[in-house]
């Protein structure tokens, strides 16, 4: 069973640390806040929840194309966004200790209802009403400095060779603007017709104030974006399928839906016509996975203002131009990988034993197959063993184990979440065929050598 609790939380990372799937950032030289490097198993799973959700999106939908846009872009995008002058998080820092914290969350931890999308002086004012109830994380003291705006945009010197960083080119505070930067390219060299999307991952950087809580928020992270241009004004229905579409997703691969909910922001924006969230119940409770934003013609017009260049749309039937609307889905991949894996964990408790695997969908599993000779003293039992790894690994990706009794070799695998264990024992040597193990229910099923791939690909 789940165990919604801090503990939960610290078992997924001790895990993830054992087993190498994500460590500390530099970690060799005491680690960097908010900073994570996937190991690998890590990388595995990542790529393949990227590559599901490439699928889902450009390859089972005719009316999505990907893009590619490089990462550092001409410094008056974030003017254009609105980062520039307003990507900013509410900062306070505690008097004893210096920790700094950042007001919203810490408003909304003791129960007050507040975002960072309100007006500052209205959060500035809660902030000043509350601010004795809330304790600084890591001292436990009240006394806080005057809240303050802190942009989040990371800044470089790319291109500036003069050393006193007057210019600054930005990290992408967010990866969707290479989409809207590529609207018209993509409309002038492709046949896409409105309403279309198109889908990105790339890398995005904030100055988190607080990053926490493991992978959730951190200062490096890839978003997953998607962005439907669709007629002025056709907003709702599509609105609702694109809703409806990613909470699918999820469940599709395994996520429970009683672990998903949407939620709506109740402050918007001033140009969104409808915002929600769908949040997960990550091992801290739950909270924002990703963000689904009905966002009007805003993006497009601010560019089009901006650089000059005409983005209207010229619907190739009638003739008539217009700026398209936009229905936007954002979701960091640290933070969907934390989820799957909290999804994933489970525990079986035998008698005075604990059984801890990793319930991924086998479309995600790092590993898909691993393959043991039932004794690794026995030359014959490691050649087949080997045959059958050789061309498996072809297939798919497996790993060849032969260390240790079958029983803990089954325990490191249910660990990583490997859904298929193979086994090569004397019976093999005259019949061909050998032991699947299935990681959820243990239960085996003699399959043929020649069966294996079509058995494993019938379940991914
Ligand atoms: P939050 O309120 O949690 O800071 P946000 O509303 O600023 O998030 P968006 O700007 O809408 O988030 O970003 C879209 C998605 O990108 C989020 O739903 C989340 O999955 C992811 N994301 C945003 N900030 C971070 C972060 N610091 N670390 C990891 N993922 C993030």
């Amino acid at each position: 069973m789940k165990e919604n609790s801090d503990k939960l939380m610290e078992k997924i990372v001790s895990l993830c640390k054992r087993r190498g799937f994500v460590f500390q950032g530099s970690e060799i030289y005491g680690g960097m806040a908010g900073l994570y490097d996937y190991g690998p198993y890590g990388v595995e799973l990542l790529n393949n929840l990227k590559s599901e959700w490439w699928k889902a999106h450009t390859q089972y939908r005719d009316d999505y194309v990907g893009i590619d846009s490089a990462i550092f872009k001409d410094p008056r995008v974030w003017e254009a966004s609105g980062h520039v002058g307003g990507f900013a998080d509410p900062l306070s820092e505690c008097k004893k200790c210096n920790t700094r914290i950042r007001v919203d969350k810490e408003l909304k931890n003791i129960g007050v209802n507040a975002d960072e999308k309100m007006p500052e002086a209205q959060l500035q004012a809660l902030f000043e009403e509350n601010k004795k109830k809330i304790s600084c994380p890591k001292c436990g003291g009240h006394d806080f400095s005057e809240m303050r705006s802190f942009n989040l945009l990371v800044k470089s010197n790319l291109g500036d060779f003069t050393n006193e960083g007057k210019n600054p080119v930005y990290l992408p505070g967010e990866a969707c603007q290479g989409i809207y930067l590529n609207f018209k390219n993509v409309v002038d060299s492709t046949r896409m017709q409105i309403p279309f999307g198109i889908a990105q991952i790339g890398k995005a950087f904030r100055n988190e104030i607080s990053p926490r809580n493991f992978l959730f928020r951190t200062r490096e992270m890839e978003q997953a974006d998607t962005q439907y241009f669709i007629r002025p004004n056709e907003n709702k229905e599509a609105y609702e399928q694109v809703k409806k579409d990613r909470f699918n997703w999820y469940t599709s691969l395994g996520i429970k839906p009683e672990n998903l909910r949407f939620v709506q922001h109740e402050n918007l924006v001033f140009y969104a016509k409808d915002a929600w969230d769908i949040e997960y119940n990550f091992p801290t409770g739950f909270d924002e996975l990703e963000g689904v934003h009905d966002r009007s013609d805003y993006d497009l017009n601010q560019h089009m203002k901006h650089s000059g260049t005409d983005l209207r749309y010229t619907d190739p039937s009638t003739g008539e131009k217009y700026i398209p609307w936009i229905l936007e889905t954002s979701v960091g991949m640290g933070r969907m990988f934390l989820a799957f894996l909290a999804d994933a964990y489970s525990e079986e408790v035998k008698e005075d034993d604990t059984r801890v695997f990793l319930k991924l969908s086998p479309k995600l599993a790092p590993i898909k197959a691993a393959i043991f000779p039932l004794l690794r003293n026995k030359p014959e039992l490691v050649g087949k063993a080997q045959e059958v790894y050789n061309s498996l690994k072809k297939e798919f990706k497996c790993e060849f184990d032969d260390n240790g009794n079958i029983g803990k070799r089954y325990r490191r695998q249910d660990e990583i979440g490997t859904p298929f264990c193979i086994v090569i024992d004397f019976d093999t040597l005259t019949d061909d065929a050998v032991t699947i193990r299935d990681r959820d229910t243990g239960v085996q099923e003699r399959v043929k050598v020649a069966e294996i791939v079509s058995f494993i690909k019938s379940k991914i």
